[in-house]
């Protein structure tokens, strides 16, 4: 079956006991036991597990093509929990174009803990190689990244991973599972923020993780109910809802989005535009091999630095300054004070996170609109 048709029916079937089409929300704590230890249908207490979030838990493997899904509170709770597969004394080799959060639970919990870090241009698969040492446990890579929309190549990684019996988990965020399957590429886990594209409204904060290897889903369901940071049912509700519409949403946002991006790299007031579909793009050719499309993140350098950017984001009427994405309104962000703003201005620099950088998530608005705003918006 295609993917919209499993998004709608697979993990999501109706309940057998109602036939409501919807999933329940299950809105409770505990469950009655029928006798000491006799637990109906397996469910004890909802941090262990709940039917709403263990359907969503379910459709998010399915999407996925992994065998085992696990949903969190957050996408950090679900990044804090794959990262429970190393160990004080290992090394973590993660791409230099990590999300803001992601770097900061590397460099402010990982680290005093006990773990190196070291930071790679992982769209350089040479690069990692040559990086990896005798304590290298795991690589951390996104694609495409936050926020230059830099590519790696998953399946080059993941022969790399299992070559040198390394972990390879990709946060999937901005891909979603619609244009892109890490675990097909080889990689033993998949990270994503369901905030974003999977829920798709900008109205739940929630994670996930999916891996198809059982000795690697033990422990984090382990630890997924020893340190508790769960979704409640509403929330697993909401992203479920959000993942029955993930295809025409994205799909939209895309077409709009590749419009948008070839109108801002011919525009005199742009810099430079990155977006894997314009042909611009270094990596635009991996892009066609990997994803099945090109998303709805765009990240462009306007000219005239930060007083330029700052008239940009008053004049603009459509796309909403505010952090997050992947949702059915057009968003603005500006990395270097917002996403980004808890790394140095030294290594922001480094990164190519310069304070002209803007980065956005197209909604599900008329492309006819955005563009006009867009066009008004940049005016000088
Ligand atoms: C937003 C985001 C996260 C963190 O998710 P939260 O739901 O905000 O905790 C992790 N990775 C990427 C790529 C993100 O965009």
């Amino acid at each position: 079956m295609k993917f919209e048709t499993l998004a709608i029916h697979d993990g999501q079937a109706p309940d057998p006991r109602t036939g409501a089409v919807s999933v329940p929300i299950y809105q409770t704590s505990t469950f009655q036991q029928d006798a000491i230890g006799k637990f109906r249908e397996g469910f004890e207490y909802s941090r262990s597990g709940n039917p709403t979030r263990q359907a969503l838990e379910a459709a998010l493997a399915l999407l996925e093509g992994g065998k085992h899904g696990l949903a969190f509170g957050s996408g950090n709770a679900a990044t804090i929990a794959a990262l429970q597969l190393v160990k004080p004394g290992d090394q973590i080799l993660a791409s230099d174009d990590t999300y803001g959060g992601t770097y900061r639970i590397f460099e402010k919990i990982l680290r005093p803990w006990g773990v190196d870090i070291r930071y790679v241009d992982a769209s350089d698969t040479a690069a990692v190689e040559a990086a990896i040492g005798p304590k290298t446990a795991l690589i951390w890579v996104e694609s495409p990244t936050n926020p230059l929309l830099k590519l790696v190549d998953i399946a080059a990684l993941g022969a790399l991973a299992h070559r040198r019996g390394l972990l390879l988990v990709v946060d999937n965020t901005f891909a979603s599972p619609y244009l892109q399957r890490p675990l097909e590429l080889g990689a033993h886990v998949v990270v994503h923020s369901t905030t974003k594209y999977l829920g798709g409204h900008s109205d739940v904060i929630g994670g996930a993780l999916v891996t198809s290897e059982r000795d690697l889903y033990d422990p984090i369901k382990f630890y997924q109910n020893a340190a508790g940071a769960v979704p409640g049912p509403w929330d697993s509700w909401l992203v479920l809802r959000g993942i029955k519409t993930l295809k025409v949403r994205i799909e939209e946002q895309q077409t709009t989005a590749l419009r948008l991006a070839r109108f801002l790299e011919a525009h005199p007031a742009v810099e430079r535009v990155y977006y894997p579909g314009l042909s611009s793009h270094p990596q635009h050719a991996l892009a066609k091999r990997q994803m099945r499309g090109f998303g709805g993140m765009i990240s462009l350098q306007i000219k005239g630095g930060f007083p330029a950017v700052e008239r940009l984001v008053a004049k603009l009427k459509l796309f909403l300054l505010a952090e997050s994405l992947g949702g059915v309104e057009s968003l603005l962000c500006y990395p270097p004070k917002m996403t980004h703003a808890s790394i140095s201005p030294e290594e922001r620099a480094r990164r190519g996170i310069h304070d002209n950088l803007i980065r956005l998530s197209v909604g599900l608005e008329a492309a006819d609109d955005l563009e006009a705003d867009l066009r008004q918006a940049l005016q000088v």
